[in-house]
């Protein structure tokens, strides 16, 4: 039996390659400075990884940006608009590849990055290939080689270079021009990686790992073919060399078939995602496939149920034989923070129960030990299992009996929109076209180092609150002499919409260093919810009403909504998602609660991350979608006819999802439009969106300033979709990214717009 891993963290335990790579960058250090900034990150997990035990371990998984970048380098997939990047003197292959990732503005040119979305559904980005009709493929870059070099000098036979496979490869990009379909192209594709793998042999590779993600997702006849093709071909060319394809995220399904008869030495599957897939997998395995069974939870920072594991490695050596199985992650262990013992500060009890990269590396080691008669080993685990299951850090009866009562009046207001609507013009008097923003407002420096400060302990509680009380006041003021017409506080006491939450609510915890990669040199550091989440007191009252108390006008109250809390935290797994979702729906409704009582009528729910929650696979759409507005629905429906409430979605693609977001029965929703020019608001024509709707007219994400007229025209376009009397004004998103004076000017625009289009369409 083998153990081995799929991928390792290559940020650095303490990031030292987003320090490096910005460094680069920014033009203080050299080429030769990343380059050994790179070397040293690889070396160390190579070693780490050896020291564990690891069997077959990933080289070529390292990357200074994308591993799906370095593929389109790698195949010669580099737009035309790139070509004058490599003519600039000085220039390397490097340099052509962040202008790729990140856009090139000098030497006179200036050149558009990649797009960039989400890896399947995880929250690392990947910079998406893009494929023209006339697309050609040849072997472009010399890393993977150099790399294997490296791992094969330092780990021997034990190197396994790691390739994204052709057919994902495909998949996951984009065509750049009508006329042709991308899955196409794999004929093209399919001589490189023969190339590819044939001259990793000749350096000695025995393992080759090949990630195709797209096995575990919904595929037409066409993109299943491709996959028989592809390998079909490959196998015929190359000889003497184990290829491992890898799936994960989802189970095979009705690929099952096609993943197991693929001409390759073994196949990996993912058995924490999908555990019911194994019984399925083994009755059809072939003779000679190897399984490698990702038992242990790469996208997830819990200590692996040794129990649980060893029935399913059991299951699989009975039919198997031990030499057909290998233990590993059930994926890249990108996904997970680095080591769990720098994290001093977590109370010990709870410490025990998780694992980050470095532990989970010796959990598949202990799991092939363990199965080899060193039994002993199952008893620490077993203890710190019990102990998780029955600890009162983590369950909390009151909490569990509340979710358990949550009834269908709870998630319903008390009555239907038209009448809320008739009662809200009663209560608010706003002019048609009413104005208003998302919430935060430009964090400066100045406010960054206030709340730095403050957490250093270097300011008393006094004196940080009267810093954020005349942030606030300055922001309130300078809203009025606009003239908003709803005002916000500014969010500037918030370091993040979902860790402020986090931080004040009974089941979460927060690490020092648990770091995962977003995309680049960008990290995030998610909160981990561990136990019941309650909400031991208010948590926005008081700056709301703070603010409330210095204007005449409108205060809109801003919350983070429960989906968007759960997708990007760290979730328990001992519990279904949709559980700990309404635990912390009712936590929120109960902020809802307060806010109203202290007098604030207009309550924003940000519900940011509702779209990414959705399931890879279709058939499990519905049922995520019927939770995920249920609990949006129990945290809104708690308050009198009279209030307002509001939520906000970064995106506006709803096209397959708009019957679910009307459902959610928000009184207004803002969404973004402003760069697809109010044309992703077709689908909300289309359905005839019953409630009220804020369009965003400011594309926030630059620092461009749009005129009036831009926008003038921008909401005749939505008046000419939706009804008149149900739109709002406002930006797209938030503006705690931008700078003050843009945003000033941006805004006064958007105010002088909206009474133009008052007097225009009214
Ligand atoms: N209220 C938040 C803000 O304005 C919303 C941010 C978001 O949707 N990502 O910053
Ligand atoms: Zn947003």
């Amino acid at each position: 039996m083998l153990t081995q891993n799929l991928g390792y963290p290559r940020i650095g335990a303490q990031r030292q390659l987003k320090k490096a790579c910005e460094q680069y960058w920014a033009g203080k250090i050299g080429l030769d400075e990343l380059h050994e900034a790179g070397r040293k990150i690889r070396e160390d997990n190579w070693k780490t990884q050896l020291d564990a035990g690891i069997d077959l371990i990933p080289c070529n998984d390292f990357s200074f940006y994308d591993q799906v970048l370095d593929t389109s380098l790698l195949l010669g997939a580099v737009p035309e608009r790139y070509a004058p990047v490599g003519q600039i003197a000085g220039n390397r292959e490097i340099d052509l590849y962040f202008a790729m990732a990140r856009g090139y503005q000098k030497d006179g040119l200036d050149i558009t990055a990649m797009e960039m979305t989400k890896w399947l559904d995880t929250n690392y980005h990947y910079i998406v290939p893009e494929f023209t009709a006339q697309q050609q493929f040849r072997l472009s870059s010399g890393k993977v080689f150099a790399e294997y070099a490296a791992a094969r000098q330092q780990l021997g036979e034990k190197a396994k270079p790691v390739l994204v496979g052709p057919v994902s490869y495909l998949l996951l990009g984009k065509e750049k021009e009508a006329g042709f379909e991308r899955i196409d192209l794999i004929r093209q594709l399919v001589p490189v990686y023969v190339e590819i793998i044939n001259r990793l042999k000749e350096q000695g590779a025995e393992w080759i790992q090949i990630d195709e993600p797209c096995l575990a997702l919904d595929l037409s006849k066409n993109d299943k073919e491709a996959f028989e093709y592809a390998y079909e071909t490959i196998a015929h060319r190359v000889t003497d060399v184990k290829l491992l394809v890898a799936t994960y995220f989802e189970a095979l399904l009705d690929n099952t078939q096609v993943a197991v008869n693929l001409p390759v030495a073994a196949l990996h599957i993912d058995l924490v995602r999908a555990p019911e897939q194994l019984d399925e997998v083994l009755a059809l395995v072939p003779e000679g496939l190897q399984l490698s069974l990702g038992v242990v939870d790469g996208r997830n920072v819990w200590k692996n149920d040794y129990e649980k594991s060893l029935a399913l490695i059991k299951k699989a050596t009975q039919k198997l034989g031990a030499d057909r199985v290998i233990i590993a992650p059930s994926c890249s262990l990108l996904h997970s923070p680095i080591d769990l013992d720098q994290e001093t500060a977590i109370d010990p009890e709870i410490r025990n129960w998780m694992a980050f990269a470095r532990q989970k590396l010796n959990e598949v080691a202990e799991l092939k030990q363990i199965t080899e008669g060193h039994t002993e080993l199952l008893e620490a685990n077993r203890a710190a299992i019990e102990r998780r299951r029955n600890s009162g850090k983590v369950h909390k009866p009151a909490v569990r009996d509340r979710v358990a009562a949550i009834t269908e009046a709870d998630a319903t207001r008390n009555s239907a929109f038209p009448v809320r609507q008739l009662l809200h013009r009663e209560r608010f008097k706003l002019p048609a076209f009413p104005t208003t923003t998302i919430g935060s407002f430009p964090q400066t420096d100045e406010i960054r180092q206030l709340r730095a400060r403050f957490k250093k302990g270097d300011l008393t509680p006094e004196q940080y609150g009267q810093e954020i009380e005349r942030a606030t006041i300055d922001t309130i003021r300078w809203q009025e002499e606009i003239g908003l017409d709803v005002l916000v506080h500014g969010e500037f006491e918030r370091n993040d919409m979902v860790e402020y939450f986090g931080e004040q609510l009974d089941g979460f915890l927060f690490t020092r260093n648990g770091w995962v990669q977003s995309y680049g040199s960008r990290c995030v550091k998610p909160p981990v919810i561990y136990g019941d989440v309650s909400r031991p007191a208010d948590m926005t009252v008081r700056w709301t009403t703070f603010a409330a108390a210095q204007t005449e006008k409108l205060m809109k109250g801003m919350l983070t909504g429960p989906v968007t809390i759960l997708q990007w935290s760290f979730v328990r797994d001992d519990q279904p998602r949709e559980v700990t979702t309404y635990q912390i729906a009712l936590a929120i409704r109960d902020e809802v609660l307060a806010l109203e009582k202290a007098g604030i009528g207009i309550i924003q729910i940000d519900e940011a991350a509702i779209r990414e929650g959705l399931p890879l696979r279709r058939a499990k759409r519905p049922h995520y979608l019927d939770w995920a507005v249920k609990s949006f629905r129990v945290t809104a429906s708690g308050v009198a006819d009279t209030t307002q409430i509001h939520t906000h979605m970064c995106y506006s693609e709803f096209n397959d999802i708009i019957e679910h977001i009307a459902a959610m029965d928000a009184d207004v929703i803002t969404i973004e439009t402003s760069r697809s020019q109010m044309e992703l608001l077709q689908a909300f024509a289309h359905f005839e969106y019953p409630n009220e709707i804020g369009p965003g007219v400011y594309d926030i994400h630059s620092p461009r300033v749009p005129g009036k007229e831009e926008m003038v025209s921008l909401l005749t376009k939505a008046a000419d979709l939706l009804p008149a009397q149900n739109l709002w004004v406002n930006p797209d998103c938030g503006l705690k990214t931008r700078k003050w004076p843009e945003t000033k000017a941006a805004l006064e625009n958007m105010v002088a717009a909206a009474r133009a289009v008052r007097e225009k369409i009214s």
